[in-house]
């Protein structure tokens, strides 16, 4: 049977380096206020000094000071990924700082979770259904693999490891062992990068057996609750799908329960379907994106339309006002297809990725970087605004850590190939081999859909660049050395270009860019006769700040004028610098109705000009209405 392991491997953030007017800001937005800003909340609410294990703290807690460890973690990640193409002493004296009081806290056997050590001691691993000391450890291990490669360093290394040998020792298939895993996927795909970064298969082994086990019968949650002296069935959400334990995850035919979880699961499912060269784990990757790209995903590339499960709900719910859509969704969504994209380049993965991180996944960040959506509606009327925290804040530290690694995505490489995904004025140093290879575009993309690439190698070197074709793009020009080339994309929608590389040998790509309205399925009934505006990767929106004392949803568009009359307007000055979308729509009148609450007549409509932005930069202004499924009549 032929092997189903990954032919790519991406390009690590450290070797590219951002010199556009998009990424690049955000980057130094994110190195010098949103870190310090949740290095500070984090100060505030104890998190740090938490690991000092001196706190008092009522027993039976608030969940969110269960997994309080993991916002650490999180943000010495984010900080050790800014050092890491950024040294700045200062915050290696803080990440040092927090690291020396995480390893000062760990117990003798190897446990570390602060507030199993002071609050609840008799408690530990007796509840891994709901109390998250698995996911704080993954998120440790995170943090630790990450400033081991940032700093070389490897202390907190070697503590996260010992936490890991003692979870080894303490589950497993094994006679003495427990049986269990974690209500909240995380520790398994950390795992898999504790295995990368030190070598020991132990780390692989049981993140291999955590999602084996998860869902197995007898149900490991049931017996645990009656251990405990409780009733399984009253477990408060109702249901295993909410921590993605009702079935194992190869009987899964669709994507349920709480986003987050679903997608940190599906992500270690990715990584254990290359690491073992097991097809029916990469099946079921398939089988679900299939339902999940097809049937739940909002425009936006949020993910979760519900408050009530922080999840999923049923196939075509996507409303808009009340999308739940967490910031921490998407994300783990384009953790997922950058998983999922590397087995054979196929584009549609990294165009669900691109979806996600320039919109959905780029709204839960104001522009000056310290205020934070954690859900992310495609409506508001007025009534939602970025807050500096949460009281539970698992968002910001995963932006910062997103964002500070955000070069991750853009390239890969294989035994004779280079892949770009993802487009930006940028620097890249790749190896083929032992061959260097520099990458060099020149684009104003996001704006513009032109894309110059310029080629550094050594010495001659011949391997294929396959450049994707974005699913946006429906016609593009390609040209090597001034020479067109009339290439159709491959099966996998890149283009594939062939060449003995030379310095100095440039491709030219234009991706036409036009302005697009997208309508939803019409089984999305809450889309119903709504139009969407996309340009290249952009999604838009309207906002109250352009359209003043008017009802957004009162605001009609003409389908055929959006693609032919709409215009794009690149503002330097607004919004960080945005190009934005001027046009006609109408104007549902209001006059005239007398206090009617019904007539027999249609109202009347005027002219109204419209200016739409990118969603992923809305209030950054004015607090205020924002709508990106505009009524068609
Ligand atoms: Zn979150």
């Amino acid at each position: 049977m032929d092997s189903i392991k990954r032919q790519l491997t991406p390009v690590p953030f450290t070797q590219v380096h951002f010199k556009d007017d998009f990424w690049q800001p955000r980057l130094e937005v994110n190195r010098t206020a949103t870190i310090p800003h949740i290095y500070r909340k984090l100060e505030e609410t104890g998190r740090i000094s938490a690991f000092d294990l001196k706190f008092e703290r009522e027993v039976p807690s608030p969940i969110v000071f269960i997994f309080g460890d993991s916002d650490p973690a999180k943000w010495i990640e984010a900080a050790s990924y800014s050092l890491a193409t950024h040294p700045d002493p200062e915050l290696q004296g803080l990440v040092d700082r927090v690291a020396d009081k995480i390893i000062h806290a760990q117990q003798p056997d190897g446990y570390l979770n602060t507030h199993y050590i002071v609050a609840q001691p008799d408690m530990k691993w007796k509840n891994l259904r709901d109390w998250h000391e698995m996911y704080c450890a993954g998120h440790l291990m995170e943090g630790a693999v990450a400033h081991f490669q940032a700093t070389g360093d490897s202390k907190l290394l070697e503590a996260l490891s010992r936490y890991a040998d003692h979870i080894d020792d303490t589950f497993g298939p094994q006679p003495g062992k427990k049986r269990g895993y974690c209500g909240h996927p995380e520790v398994e795909l950390a795992l898999v990068r504790l295995y990368h970064a030190t070598g020991n298969q132990r780390y692989l082994n049981l993140a291999k057996y955590f999602v084996d086990e998860r869902g197995a019968q007898p149900h490991y949650y049931d017996q645990e609750a009656r251990a405990r002296g409780d009733d399984p069935a009253k477990f408060w959400a109702r249901t295993y799908e909410y921590c993605q334990a009702q079935v194992p995850v190869r009987q899964q035919e669709k994507v349920v329960g709480h986003a987050v979880r679903a997608m940190y699961l599906l992500s270690a499912v990715a990584d254990l379907a290359h690491e073992f060269d097991d097809p029916t784990l990469l099946e079921t990757c398939n089988r679900l994106w299939d339902n999940l790209i097809t049937k739940r995903m909002y425009f936006t590339g949020g993910i979760g339309p519900s408050r009530h499960n922080e999840g999923f709900t049923m196939d075509y719910d996507l409303p808009d006002e009340t999308a739940y859509a967490e910031t921490c969704a998407t994300i783990g969504l384009v953790m997922w297809n950058h998983r999922l994209l590397q087995f054979s380049g196929e584009s549609r993965f990294a165009d669900v990725l691109e979806r996600g991180l320039y919109n959905g996944f780029l709204s839960g960040v104001s522009l000056e970087g310290t205020h934070f959506l954690y859900e992310n509606p495609l409506s508001s009327a007025g009534d939602r605004h970025r807050e500096e925290w949460f009281y539970c804040p698992c968002c910001p530290p995963n932006v910062a850590r997103i964002i500070a690694s955000v070069g991750n995505y853009f390239y890969s490489t294989g035994t004779s190939d280079v892949w770009v995904h993802l487009f930006a004025e940028s620097e890249a140093s790749l190896r083929i081999g032992d061959q260097a290879v520099k990458i060099t575009q020149s684009t104003q993309y996001p704006w513009n859909g032109a894309v110059t690439f310029q080629v550094e190698v050594d010495q001659p070197l011949t391997f294929i660049l396959h450049i994707r074709l974005p699913e946006w793009c429906e016609n593009y020009q390609l040209s090597l050395n001034g020479t067109a080339l009339n290439l159709k994309p491959e099966s996998n929608g890149y283009l594939a270009i062939p060449h003995t590389w030379k310095s100095g040998d440039a491709v030219s790509y234009a991706m036409d860019m036009p302005i697009r309205g997208v309508w939803a399925n019409p089984a999305v009934r809450q889309l119903e006769g709504r139009l969407a505006i996309q340009r290249g990767p952009l999604v838009y929106c309207l906002e109250g700040a352009d359209h003043h004392a008017i009802i957004l949803d009162r605001i009609a568009v003409d389908p055929e004028q959006v693609g032919r009359d709409f215009i794009v307007d690149f503002q330097p000055g607004l919004l960080g610098g945005v190009a934005v979308i001027h046009g006609q729509g109408a104007l549902i009148d209001d006059r005239g109705w007398d206090n009617k609450l019904y007539r027999s007549s249609a109202p009347a409509r005027t002219e109204i000009a419209i200016t739409a932005v990118p969603y992923c930069v809305w209030d950054n202004r004015q607090p205020g209405e924002m709508r990106v499924w505009l009524r068609t009549a």
